[in-house]
């Protein structure tokens, strides 16, 4: 099976790199699922958890929004931040998440700190999901 090669960066660091067989993330139109071959296009990515098949297994890294680039030989995302199950550190989400909670009741809703406290929630939340998975199954 012919491999895509993946990279994951935030402006902090290369976050992963691989050879993937499959990669499925959620972009601003829709979830996109791309395998080597694909043509080339970008789209905005979803705070969400982005999954890779690789050989090796099957990983799963949380992104903050960014963006997703695809060109002929490589796949790029450029995500806010990102991380690896095994990086997410869960109390420091749960945290985020409990503070982010009080801050969408607090605010009025439309407001922009209520939008800001709804994208920290959903960051937190992410985190979580993601760091249940382990990888490399
Ligand atoms: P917090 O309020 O806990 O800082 P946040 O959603 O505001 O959360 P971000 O601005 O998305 O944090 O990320 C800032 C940096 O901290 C990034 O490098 C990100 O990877 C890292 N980060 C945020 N939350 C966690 C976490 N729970 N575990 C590990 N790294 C995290």
């Amino acid at each position: 099976m012919r491999k895509m090669p993946i990279e994951i960066v935030t402006p902090e660091r290369k976050v992963y790199e691989n050879e993937a067989n499959l990669i499925i993330a959620r972009g601003g139109d829709g979830d996109i699922g791309i395998m080597a071959g694909h043509s080339p296009v970008v789209t905005t990515l979803k705070i969400s958890a982005l999954r890779v098949k690789t050989d090796g297994g099957d990983h799963t890294i949380a992104v903050s929004g960014g963006f997703l680039e695809v060109k002929p030989d490589k796949v790029t995302v450029l995500a806010e931040s990102a991380e690896l199950p095994e990086e997410i550190d869960v109390d420091r989400a749960s945290r985020a998440k409990e503070r982010a909670e009080r801050r969408v009741k607090d605010s009025k809703s439309g407001d922009i700190d209520a939008r800001r406290a709804e994208l920290a929630l959903s960051r937190a939340l992410n985190r979580l999901e993601v760091a249940k998975i382990k990888t490399g199954r």
